[in-house]
């Protein structure tokens, strides 16, 4: 039998007892893994154990396709009418309201980002994607196409069927928390008709495991929806490479996206859809708001503890302006609060885990050793949990790989430009194209750089602008689909041309 997990909450944004079992979830039940083997849940506040969870295996996989094939022949795909998945899809929106500040301090204790930010922003768009796809359920439609007067020709867009997701930790992206990251992935697969088998990252197991006591309360039938936590290369590849799984949608870095789609090649070639890593660039022109330049900057790259996607990490600054917002921006930096997630005026909590902890301090040493310079931050705080200073290097350049690489914490670079060209040459010098942003007054400057820089999203004036109904993906290395929108619906979508005969002989 699986573990029950039983904690009291008694923080000052939350207060109340949480308990639930923690078993992988298989055609509506929570059982243990094949080998009863657990996974041990830390806490990055205090880098403690929390409680551990069942490990799933490739053998559960294999249970979990099945029940999922299953479901998707009976009860769900072509067999539930779009009303029927879109009621359903309404409720667990419901009742992720109801529990909205369950799961925002799940988050917090599993995660470590502050409880405000998940409740207000991972939660409350993960309720707000549910409902938004709900609503897509039963507007699924085909086209007619006028072909010959004894023909009638028309598009299906049916279901996929079997479905693998994998996710990350961050917005367990973008409000990057589990849930978040869990929303955008079921949510569009569910309003289509397809059936789920999906591994949420090691690291932040809780608020989808809750999710699938919620989903079971919600009356999904079983088989529709099967969570298994485990880890990357047991269950997430058994995901990507198994014969029977007919598409697979995986969020996480580039180095990750790239296996699962040589996996999914060297299988049954499924359908893959990828949201990966950025470096993305935000431009800022001396004619910019520069007040409003530098705390969008901030948010840019320091909000949700710099473990953003599209986080705003190569800050581009015109040279007339380049002095004045760097003492403005440093000064703004130092100002986050950074502690307890539960704290309501805490702004950045702890890194999700000791091995992005680590990976994050290592970055900040190769900047210090290539000899960038470290203008505010640079190193941990204090000696106990994943804590680390908001951290801003100039004097950097191209080579570096604090300039190159994504380091998905709370470190960015600033860097002085001439020009226009100068500038988007430099943006779009990088392996990623997730998402980009600029400031500036100048409406035609505004919109001819958003259109010359080679990313998914471009953001004029802002960061980190993210809805349910608006597509977010990357151009290059950031991926391949949308996800979010009418856009996602095409990941979840297969089309059937149909040809009926209307009396034409032979
Ligand atoms: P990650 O290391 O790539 O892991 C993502 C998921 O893939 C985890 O569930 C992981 O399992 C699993 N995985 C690892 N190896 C695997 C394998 N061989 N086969 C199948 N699955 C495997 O990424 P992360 O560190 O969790 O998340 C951070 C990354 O995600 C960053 O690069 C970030 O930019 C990206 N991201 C992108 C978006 C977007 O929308 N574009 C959003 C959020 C995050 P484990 O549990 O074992 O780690
Ligand atoms: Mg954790």
């Amino acid at each position: 039998m699986p573990s029950t997990f039983t904690h009291e909450f008694n923080a000052h944004a939350f207060k109340g007892k949480v308990s639930f079992s923690t078993g992988i979830f298989v055609n509506g039940q929570f059982q243990d893994g094949s080998d009863n083997t657990t996974i041990d849940v830390i806490n990055p506040t205090t880098g403690k154990v929390i409680t551990s969870v069942s490990e799933g295996t490739a053998k559960d996989v294999d249970v979990a396709v099945d029940a999922a094939q299953k479901a998707y022949d009976t009860v769900w795909g072509l067999n539930a009418p779009g009303t029927q998945r879109s009621i359903l899809m309404s409720k667990l929106a419901a009742l992720m309201q109801e529990n909205a500040d369950e799961l925002a301090a799940l988050e917090a204790l599993d995660n470590g980002k502050t409880f405000n930010w998940a409740k207000n922003a991972d939660v409350a768009g993960s309720i707000d994607c549910i409902r938004y796809y709900a609503g897509w359920a039963d507007k699924i439609s085909g086209q007619t196409q006028e072909t010959t007067m004894d023909k009638l020709t028309y598009t299906r867009h049916e279901p996929i069927g079997v479905v693998g997701q994998i996710i990350p930790w961050n917005f367990p992206c973008t409000y990057i928390s589990t849930v978040l990251m869990m929303a955008w992935k079921l949510g569009p697969a569910l309003a289509c008709g397809n059936t789920i088998v999906l591994k949420p990252s090691e690291f932040t197991p809780l608020t989808a495991i809750r999710m699938c006591h919620l989903i079971n309360e919600a009356g999904f039938p079983p088989g529709v929806v099967n969570v298994i936590t485990g880890y990357g290369h047991t269950v997430g590849n058994a995901i990507s490479s198994h014969m029977h799984v007919d598409k697979v949608a995986f969020t996480g870095s580039t180095l990750v996206g790239r296996k699962i789609m040589e996996a999914a090649a060297k299988s049954n070639l499924k359908n893959v859809t990828l949201e990966l890593g950025g470096k993305s660039p935000n431009i800022i022109y001396d004619d910019a708001d520069l007040e409003q330049a530098v705390n969008w900057a901030a948010f840019g790259i320091f909000w949700n503890h710099g473990q953003t996607c599209c986080a705003g990490s190569r800050i581009f600054v015109q040279e007339g302006i380049y002095d004045e917002f760097l003492k403005r921006f440093t000064e703004k930096t130092r100002s986050l609060k950074v502690g307890d997630p539960f704290a309501p005026d805490t702004f950045q909590g702890p890194q999700v885990s000791e091995v992005q902890f680590n990976r994050i301090m290592s970055y900040i040493e190769s900047g210090k050793q290539a000899g960038a310079k470290v203008e505010v931050g640079g190193e941990r705080i204090g000696t106990e949990g994943y804590f680390i200073k908001p951290t801003i290097f100039t004097n950097v350049d191209p080579s570096m790989k604090i300039v190159q690489e994504e380091i998905f914490g709370p470190v960015g670079v600033v860097i002085k430009f001439k020009d226009e060209e100068d500038v988007i040459k430099q943006a779009n010098d990088t392996v990623y194209g997730l998402a980009a942003a600029v400031f500036t007054q100048n409406l035609n400057r505004a919109i001819n750089t958003a259109h010359k820089l080679k990313a998914g999203t471009a953001w004029i004036n802002c960061v980190n602008s993210l809805h349910s109904n608006v597509p977010f993906g990357g151009f290059k290395q950031s991926g391949i689909g949308r996800e979010l929108g009418e856009y996602a619906l095409n990941n979840y979508t297969a089309v059937k041309a149909v040809h009926v005969n209307l009396g034409h002989k032979m």
